[in-house]
Formats: structure tokens, sequence, C-alpha cells
């Protein structure tokens, strides 16, 4: 099972398409629960992510969880503007650092403030160079502005990231003003990046593009609806205790699940989301698994939203699918098989489908 820990509903950024710090009436910023309380839930064998706001503010509690409990695996989601804060003997026991940014350096400042780009590059090579050996996620949030080629090319060129990973900002945000316009290029730009995937297979460099690893892994294994596992496998627990499916869904009824305090183990265990249509009928249900609970209930664009999210969805399983047998062929020449391509091998928030 994978816990996503709030540990503050601070930040210390306003991004765009975002809003910042939440209102401490809904998400407190400090925790108001103790640590036995998260133990009667948490056992030695789930995963456990640190997320908020931005979790290294409230570095004191990271600390405290990870010198009392034990997990399987560690995970954080961070903008890494205070990651050179961290202990090296907490840092170098996290497994997974998922860090937002957006691409190259003039968009991510674009979304998420002047000079962030520079010092969040600037901080992951710091923990490189000290020692940091795990997965270092770089995760993208796509907007009207994105190049889905150029902002992962830059991205990978970089050399600083194990995986690239990327959702779209679809229905969180204004609508956009070209959106099918703008979902074509998408589209060009995905088929663009599989076929340099495949290429730099052929050649032994196995590129970490998360959507393409996760899209194979559900191939391969399924796995839960939503590929997150919200609601049913992952669960977040707030600040103030609250345990809900979904860490965006900090305030919606369908979200709610109970308290920290009077929640069952078992009862977490037994849970599994209800699913509608159109994605009770969809054939590509299976892979796609809904992709997101939170978009699959809340639809905030109203029908034209489901179907751009499902256009992308659809177009992204498609590809990888249509390109299955180089793929193999590409892999066996060196020497590996598909499934070591397939990612992320546990659940460590990176949701697969963008
Ligand atoms: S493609 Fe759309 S309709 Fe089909 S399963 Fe995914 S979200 Fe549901
Ligand atoms: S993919 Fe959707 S359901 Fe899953 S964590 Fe993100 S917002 Fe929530």
């Amino acid at each position: 099972m994978l816990f996503i820990i709030y540990t503050t509903g601070r930040c210390n950024l306003n991004c765009s398409y975002c809003g910042g710090s939440f209102d401490p009436r809904i998400v407190p910023w400090n925790v108001e629960y103790t640590l036995d309380d998260l133990k009667n839930v948490v056992g030695r064998d789930d995963v456990i992510a640190f997320y908020g706001g931005e979790p290294l503010l409230n570095l004191k509690f990271i600390e405290e969880v990870m010198d009392n409990l034990s997990a399987s695996r560690w995970v954080i989601q961070t903008n890494g503007l205070l990651l050179h804060t961290m202990d090296k003997s907490y840092l170098h026991r996290i497994d997974t650092i998922l860090v937002s940014l957006d691409g190259r350096s003039r968009l991510t400042d674009k979304n998420r403030g002047r000079g962030v780009y520079e010092k969040v590059i600037e901080n992951i090579k710091k923990i490189r160079r000290e020692g940091y050996r795990g997965d270092i996620v770089a995760r993208m949030t796509i907007t009207e502005d994105s190049d889905i080629y150029q902002d992962v090319k830059h991205l990978l060129l970089t050399d600083l990231f194990n995986h690239i990973h990327w959702q779209l900002s679809f229905i969180w945000t204004r609508p956009w003003r070209n959106l099918w316009g703008w979902i074509e290029e998408y589209k060009i730009g995905l088929a663009r990046l599989m076929n340099e995937w495949i290429n730099r297979l052929r050649e032994g460099f196995v590129d970490g593009i998360a959507p393409f690893q996760g899209v194979l892994k559900r191939i391969i294994e399924d796995g839960p609806f939503p590929p997150c596992g919200s609601g049913a496998g992952s669960f977040t627990i707030l600040t103030d205790g609250r345990v809900v499916s979904c860490p965006i869904a900090v305030s919606e009824e369908w979200s709610q699940i109970g308290s920290l305090k009077k929640i069952s183990r078992e009862e977490l265990e037994s849970r599994r989301n209800v699913i509608h249509e159109p994605c009770i009928s969809c054939s590509y249900l299976k892979i796609c698994g809904v992709r997101c609970l939170y978009t699959h209930i809340e639809r905030l664009w109203g029908e034209e939203g489901v179907e751009a999210v499902c256009s992308c969805s659809k177009y992204l399983i498609d590809l990888v699918k249509e390109n299955l047998e180089e793929i193999k062929s590409a892999v066996s020449e060196i020497g590996l098989e598909l499934r070591d391509l397939a990612y992320p091998e546990y659940n460590n928030t990176v949701e697969i489908m963008p």
C-alpha cells in the first residue's frame, strides 16, 4: 500500500497552475496527529511518500517519521528548492525523489517563478555530487505553453534524471485557448519521442520516459484503477489526520475516507473505486484504468474535457501498442526483455497515464 503523507499545507512557491499554500483551515500547516496514530494503519511493507504543500518545509516531521516508522520504500514529491537542506543520512534513504520542473528553464520559470529552474538544477547536481544514488524523477506539469518533444528532450539531455514524467494540466486550469490544435501537436511530439526512444534502445540506452514505460507495465501486468492507485491501494493522510483517496481532492466529498484515529487497516485494504461511463464501456480501460480518479469524477471542463484527456490517453496507448514489436526487437538486441523496461517497479506516486 502507498501512503502519501502531507507534512504541511504550506508552500514556498505560488505556481500559476496551482495557487500555492492551502488555506490552513482546509489543510493545516502543522501536523495535528501523533506518530502512534500513523502506526495504526501504516505497516513495514508500505511505501511512504512525503507530500504537501512543500514537504521539505517540515523537515522535522519527515525525520521523525523516518526515525520511528519502517517502510519498504521512501518517496518525496518536492519542488526541489530545499533539497540541499535535507541531512544526507535521511536523503540517501529516500528511494524516489520527484522534483517538479516543467522542461526548459524559461517555461519552468514562467510557471513556477523566476530563478526556480536554476536553483532546482543546482540542488539536484549537489545531491548527486554528494552521493545520492536513488531514482530522481523530473515531474512536469504540461500547459498550453509546453512543447512535449522539446521539453522532455531538454530534461533528458541534462543527464540528471533517471525518469521524466508529466501530467497534462487539462481541467485544473482555465480552458485552453487552442485545446485541439495543441493536442495535435502533442501527438506529433509523442510520436517523435517514441521513435527516438526506440532508436536509443537499439544503441543500448534506456531513456527513462515514464509514460511509455508505465503503459508497457500496464500491458504486461495490469494494475489498479486508477493507475495511481488513489482510493484503492494508495491513500493520502492530511495534516489534520483525515484520510482521503486522492492527494489533490482534499475537500471533495467523494474523496473523504475517515480519520486516521478511527480508520482500520482492513477497511483500507478492502476499498475499491466505483467506475462510471464512459470508462466502463471503453476498450482502453484495462490499460488506461480511468486515467485519473479526480478527472473521472470531477468533470470540470465537461464533455470536452473528457474527450480531450481520453484522446491523449488513447493516442499514447496506441503508440506503445503499435510499436510493441519494434520495442521488443530493440530490447532483445541489447539482451533485455520487455519487462526490464516496465516502470515504476512499485507505486512511487508516478501516476503512469499523463
Ligand atoms: S480512455 Fe477515457 S473512457 Fe477510456 S478508460 Fe481512459 S479515461 Fe476512461
Ligand atoms: S492521477 Fe488523479 S486520482 Fe491520481 S493522484 Fe493524481 S489527481 Fe489524484
